[in-house]
């Protein structure tokens, strides 16, 4: 299927690793000029080598802090000097830490609210202009299932994320009229660095081997594996692209079947 977005500009956000990666890697294989954003500057600029070597797209690295005002305007500003403007683009940030209600205290709700709330919110606010200017857009935020579900101990990414939700289905409303589309995807267990740290924290949290949480975890989910993140970045290109060109305002599960709501 031709999705559509050859030589369209995408920024994947916080994609050094990862789902953000992988979404990269995706937009890049589409033929798309990326630019892509993490906090340090070498894992960066590997991630970015190596998609260009794969793909021969145009990727640009900019390190930047996107739980930062000045670190998304260094981000968005970098990205459209160079290419021109934006067409896409991809909410993600490192996830909150993990955490139950009694023990995160204010100022890790503080900084919990800047890396998964406010980093959405700036980083699209940046990016509208421009996708206005060029007559329409995308955005795919990457956020988790516990949109729908709340995990256990992860109260920062249960409570924050459902924020995230609110402000991203009130813009689809906005801007419709502008042909820009917002969406997001909420996925379940994925393979990544970030999965194996959860585990590693609640075996700990629990005092059991990390092997048993993660075989708990697996016996969950009825298609019995853990997702990749290429299946979730597939579904963030196909949810950017012209085949998605009537789908905004929607959040997306991407679980193997565990969210057992039937909405
Ligand atoms: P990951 O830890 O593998 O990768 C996170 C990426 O974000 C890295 O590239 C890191 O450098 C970058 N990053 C972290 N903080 C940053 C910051 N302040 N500024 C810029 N870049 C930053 O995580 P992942 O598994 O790819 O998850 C991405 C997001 O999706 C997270 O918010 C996570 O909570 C969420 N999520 C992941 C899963 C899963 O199973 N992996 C499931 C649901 C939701």
């Amino acid at each position: 299927m031709d999705l559509g977005l050859r030589g369209k500009v995408a920024l994947v956000a916080a994609a050094s690793q990862g789902l953000g990666r992988a979404a990269a890697f995706a937009f890049a294989r589409e033929g798309c000029k990326v630019a892509i954003c993490a906090r340090n500057a070498r894992t960066l600029e590997d991630a970015a080598k190596a998609i260009r070597k794969q793909t021969n797209a145009e990727v640009m690295a900019i390190p930047a802090d996107i739980s930062r005002a000045d670190g998304v305007k260094a981000y968005v500003d970098g990205a459209i000097t160079s290419f021109g403007g934006v067409d896409v683009a991809i909410p993600n940030a490192g996830g909150p830490p993990p955490g139950g209600f009694e023990t995160i205290a204010d100022d890790q709700w503080a900084k919990g609210w800047e890396l998964t709330f406010q980093s959405t919110v700036r980083l699209v606010r940046a990016c509208l202009p421009s996708m206005r200017e060029r007559g329409g857009g995308a955005v795919v935020a990457i956020l988790s299932m516990s949109v729908r579900q709340p995990i256990d101990n992860l109260v920062l990414s249960n409570s924050l994320r459902l924020g995230v939700v609110g402000a991203l289905k009130t813009l689809a409303r906005e801007v419709a009229k502008d042909r820009i589309r917002v969406n997001g995807v909420a996925p379940g267990w994925i393979a990544t660095d970030r999965t194996i740290q959860l585990h590693r924290a609640r075996a700990e949290k629990e005092r059991r081997r990390v092997e048993e949480v993660q075989a708990e975890t697996l016996q969950e989910i009825p298609m019995g594996r853990m997702g990749t993140a290429e299946e979730v970045a597939d579904l963030i290109a196909f949810l950017a692209s012209d085949r998605a060109a009537y789908i905004t305002g929607v959040i997306a599960q991407i679980d193997g079947g565990l969210y057992r709501g039937i909405f």
